[in-house]
């Protein structure tokens, strides 16, 4: 199988430029070209002579490719699904909203944490995507050129496949890459300990923190990784960080009817949050397939943020986008699959 050149920082790019008999500077070129111009054929690479495309071509492929399918919702929501290796498919999600365009992307097929309520996890773990599989998400896209943020948000836990993130987010940000400030880029994780304090000390992305439920037995019922890996160790790790500054650290809080909505939730949260320069994110749950939970209503959901706000924790709720097109993460994956 040939190697892709998408998913190379520029160095690589260079060395495979040199191993097919060419000058490093070709490598540069289709930096250039992948990343900063957004270039999806050899065909568009129009400053690289026919020759020195014939022996990249030996050796490489781009590692681009096409969505596969697609679904527009009413309210400008995209979403495009990309095959991942022989048998899987993964989702980007594409949320305009004024002046940002945030792409929602995947980093794994399918996932191992196994969260009851997520249409990714109960597909199990398929498999890691590449540097080139994510990067491809960015690329790939009719809207590619006017994207300006991103979330690793979609399918899969990013931390779980760390190696391949933090390349891409390597290339995101560098000069040589997409020039994006990491400010761009926020991480979503359930909290993966020993990886998370890896993504503290090495990124200056954004974090955001799955959380949905404070007390430790409750969150275990629906999010087996509290088990290994308890979500005050996950908030202690946390508060070694400084989060006063450019980066910034939200925790993302799905609202369930009768699970974690009431007094109780909202008091224990704003105590394990106490002190901390945060946001919380109150999320609606979109409704799957048999499982017996439901969204809050709209009035406790207000009551929840009005707690927290008045006990001095930033809480939005956040707008609901695309629920027409399925828009919970692996929805449409997962309709593929049973295709
Ligand atoms: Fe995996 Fe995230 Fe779904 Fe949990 S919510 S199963 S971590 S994709």
């Amino acid at each position: 199988m040939k190697q892709k050149l998408l998913g190379k920082n520029l160095q690589e790019l260079s060395e495979a430029a040199v191993a097919c008999g060419l000058k490093p500077f070709v490598g540069r070129q289709i930096a250039d070209w992948l990343y900063a111009k957004r270039a999806t054929g050899w065909d568009r690479m129009v400053n690289i002579s026919k020759d020195s495309k014939a022996r990249l071509q030996e050796m490489y492929e781009l590692g681009t490719s096409a969505p596969i399918g697609s679904a527009l919702s009413s309210d400008g929501t995209s979403k495009y699904l990309f095959k991942a290796g022989e048998t899987n498919a993964v989702e980007a999600v594409l949320i305009p909203d004024e002046d940002r365009k945030t792409l929602c992307v995947s980093s794994q097929a399918g996932c191992k944490m196994g969260c009851k309520f997520c249409m990714t996890g109960r597909q199990g773990w398929h498999g890691n995507l590449d540097v080139a599989d994510i990067l491809n998400q960015f690329v790939s896209i009719p809207e590619s050129d006017s994207l300006t943020n991103a979330v690793f948000m979609g399918m899969g836990e990013p931390l779980d496949n760390y190696g391949a993130v933090s390349k891409a987010i390597g290339i995101l940000t560098s000069p040589e890459g997409f020039g994006w400030s990491p400010k761009r880029i926020t991480l979503s994780t359930i909290g993966v300990l020993p990886v998370l304090k890896k993504y503290l000390d090495e990124q200056r992305c954004h974090l955001a923190v799955s959380l949905h439920n404070p007390f430790p037995e409750e969150r275990l019922e629906l999010m087996p990784v509290q088990k290994a890996w308890p979500l005050s160790d996950v908030v202690g790790l946390i508060r070694q960080y400084d989060f006063s500054g450019q980066r910034r650290v939200s925790f993302e809080y799905t609202m369930f009817a009768g699970w974690n909505d009431d007094k109780r939730h909202a008091d224990a949260l704003i105590r394990l949050l106490e002190g901390l320069e945060c946001r919380v994110n109150l999320i609606r749950f979109h409704e799957i397939p048999d499982f017996p939970y439901r969204c809050s209503p709209d009035v406790r959901m207000e009551e929840f943020k009005n707690r927290l706000n008045n006990h001095g924790i930033v809480c939005t709720i956040r707008a609901s986008r695309g629920e027409d097109i399925l828009a919970a993460c692996g929805m449409l994956a997962g309709q593929h699959s049973q295709q």
